[in-house]
């Protein structure tokens, strides 16, 4: 990509409402057989329209085909019976009722590819698809099989990798892998969190990122942010680690957020995906919001490293809201290329 400040989203975008429930996370499809496959078609379809209308550089399937970032991976595994539930703390902060490990994990036949391939006949810009990482995977599980997170992330790694190869055939530029588990359990993240993830990305051409954020614009969340006190250095404990790791992004939250800026310091030399927008207010972002985010950002990343996106994923925002904000992206990087161009002798 040769464009300085490439713009991009996290993740998911609203769906339309007539293919689910709007502003609601794991939403029941409204259609059904044929109507819903076209139905997904359509709202990804629409997805990247409105990416480039609004001035989206690297594209995104908006999660419209897909209820959940984890879950619908996992609903595509064997090994996994989502009938058998139990209630688990996830990411220590919330409990939730979650599907049951009963046997050997595998990926039967890809689950993402024909979606991506249809993606990429939507548009030549580059294209990124994002998969759950291993450990935030098995921290949405419930395991009467391995016994062992570590072993059970090792299995998904596995998993994740043929798919993620499938993705790259297909087309896919960019790769993400979403782990905010590496937000909270830092000493697996040392052990065997990184490394894990490092056997997902293993041998792709594709451009990998890693996905850590402070989560959705749910109370579970918020409630959690607000025991964080006022100044947020989660990170200070995972980014030297992903510095050293053969991850080439790191995808991070910054707008209004308590994360001190200096600790992107600590990921000198990697790409910075950098949420400029918060998904967990329904205010649309002013251009000169995102662009003082994005200068003050400038003090550690080289221009050249620096990708303006999103702090998360926007599915519990209504479209307008979500359009705006995409639109306040654009126009808060257009802001700050102009700095840049102007600057140059
Ligand atoms: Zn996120």
């Amino acid at each position: 990509m040769t464009t300085l400040l490439p713009t991009s989203i996290v993740g998911s975008l609203p769906k339309p409402s007539w293919l689910a429930q709007p502003e609601t996370l794991w939403s029941p499809w409204k259609l059904q057989g044929d109507a819903l496959i076209e139905g997904k078609q359509d709202a990804l379809r629409i997805a990247v329209q409105e990416q480039r209308r609004l001035g989206i550089d690297i594209i995104s399937d908006g999660e419209q085909t897909r209820q959940h970032f984890v879950t619908t991976f996992i609903e595509h595994l064997n090994g996994v019976d989502f009938d058998q539930r139990e209630t688990v703390r996830i990411r220590d902060r919330y409990d939730a009722s979650v599907p049951t490990v009963v046997g050997a994990v595998s990926r039967e036949k890809p689950v993402f590819i024909d979606d991506a391939k249809y993606l990429r006949q939507q548009t030549d810009q580059p294209i990124k698809w994002a998969l759950p990482g291993p450990m935030t995977m098995i921290d949405t599980l419930a395991d009467r099989h391995y016994k062992s997170r570590e072993k059970l992330a090792w299995e998904f790694a596995t998993i994740l990798n043929q798919e993620a190869r499938e993705l790259e055939a297909a087309g896919v530029d960019i790769i993400q892998f979403d782990e905010p588990a590496f937000n909270v359990f830092f000493d697996e993240m040392q052990d065997w969190g990184v490394a894990t993830l490092e056997r997902a990305a293993e041998g792709l051409r594709a451009e990998t990122v890693v996905h850590i954020c402070y989560g959705y614009g749910i109370k579970a969340n918020t409630d959690w942010k607000a025991t964080l006190g006022s100044e947020w250095r989660q990170y200070e404990e995972s980014f030297p680690l992903l510095q050293q790791s053969a991850i080439d992004v790191i995808s991070l939250e910054c707008q209004h957020s308590h994360v001190p800026m200096d600790l992107l310091e600590l990921i000198r030399g990697k790409k910075v995906m950098l949420g400029a927008i918060d998904v967990a207010s329904a205010t649309v972002e002013t251009p000169e919001q995102v662009a003082e985010t994005l200068r003050s950002a400038l003090a550690f990343v080289d221009a050249d490293k620096l990708i303006p996106s999103t702090n998360c994923g926007m599915a519990p925002l209504s479209r307008d809201v979500a359009r705006g904000k995409l639109s306040a992206l654009s126009a808060g990087r257009d802001i700050i290329r102009a700095e840049i161009a102007a600057t140059k002798p």
